[in-house]
């Protein structure tokens, strides 16, 4: 009975991945999710409804469109495999429960804005503002338990929380509201001191409304170590890029001069200098999706981040 209920988790969540792929294609285009039906992007051959299975459909035709063969991108089934994952994670995690509902939710719409800002660079509206909305609605459901839940109850009369007055609900409320007003405001600073400093817009107002959606789901400080953690990773991995982009200009310089020795030596060391300029240019105009760590960080954040500062503080 387990197993056959984690086996239809995993079914659904593959179909809910399915349309998230419609999402990811559609939504930064300015189109509907509804209609037209699903069409090959090269040749806009319909796709029938019996080629529009799940991962199944995708193995059957081998990454290609039936009518005119140009490849499906893999992205399409990693989507679904990847959603599958979550529902069933969330199972894993949570049970069958409220919480399993909010932490799926959280996960799809992260999964599918993850997916769309590293594609297209952009974080579409119509998946952060319901977003946003469903977050502060969940706040009503399933406690978010932070700051505000902490502190607000001590501040009203005893006689008032002896009567039972107010709920749980407002505190989760008011937790939500300030997650979201936390993280928006920090990355809307983030943002402004960056165009100040280097005259580009280095972050757009789709992070912001991103972390206003993370914010509400996860509440003040799980949004504050989400932001930490996707800088952190954010600077690792462009760090590596600016390495890797070095290491192999300085080996194509190499390569270069020992092949034109005769005619126009290059001393190595001139070779390393211009192959870190060109590292250092190349990292300029490389525009980091920062949306893919703030996502990704958020929902590592959600299941682990309590643990972690737990043991942070007793460690201290
Ligand atoms: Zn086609």
């Amino acid at each position: 009975m387990e197993s056959f209920l984690a086996a239809a988790i995993f079914a659904l969540g593959l179909c809910f991945g399915s349309f998230l792929n419609v999402c990811i294609y559609r939504l930064p285009r300015g189109k509907s999710v509804v209609t037209p039906r699903s069409a090959c992007p090269h040749c806009g051959d319909p796709i029938p409804l019996y080629h529009n299975l799940p991962v199944l459909s995708w193995l059957i035709l081998r990454g290609k469109c039936r009518s005119c063969k140009q490849p499906i991108s893999p992205r399409y089934l990693v989507i679904e495999v990847l959603t599958g994952l979550l529902f069933l994670g969330c199972y894993g995690h949570f049970g069958l429960t409220l919480a399993m509902l909010k932490c799926t939710v959280l996960g799809y719409l992260l999964l599918g804005l993850v997916f769309t800002d590293a594609e297209t660079k952009l974080l579409p509206d119509a998946m952060t503002l319901p977003g946003l909305a469903l977050g502060i609605g969940f706040s009503l459901l399933v406690p978010v338990n932070d700051l505000a839940s902490r502190i607000m109850p001590g501040l009203v009369s005893p006689a008032m929380r002896m009567s039972g007055e107010i709920s749980w609900r407002w505190w989760s409320l008011a937790d939500s509201l300030l997650g979201a007003a936390v993280g928006a405001s920090f990355l809307y600073g983030v943002a402004a001191i960056y165009l100040r400093a280097r005259g580009v817009e280095g972050m757009g107002f789709g992070d912001v409304k991103l972390m206003a959606l993370i914010g509400s789901f996860l509440g003040t400080k799980l949004t504050v170590l989400t932001i930490f953690a996707a800088s952190l990773s954010g600077s690792l991995f462009g760090l590596s890029t600016v390495l890797a982009v070095w290491m192999k200009r300085t080996r194509r310089n190499r390569a270069r001069s020992a092949s034109s020795r005769a005619s126009s030596p290059i001393s190595p060391k001139h070779a390393r200098r211009r192959a870190w300029q060109s590292a250092r240019l190349a990292l300029r105009y490389y525009e980091m999706p920062f949306g893919v760590f703030l996502g990704s960080m958020a929902l590592l954040a959600f299941l682990f981040g309590n643990r972690l500062l737990h043991w942070y503080w007793r460690g201290l």
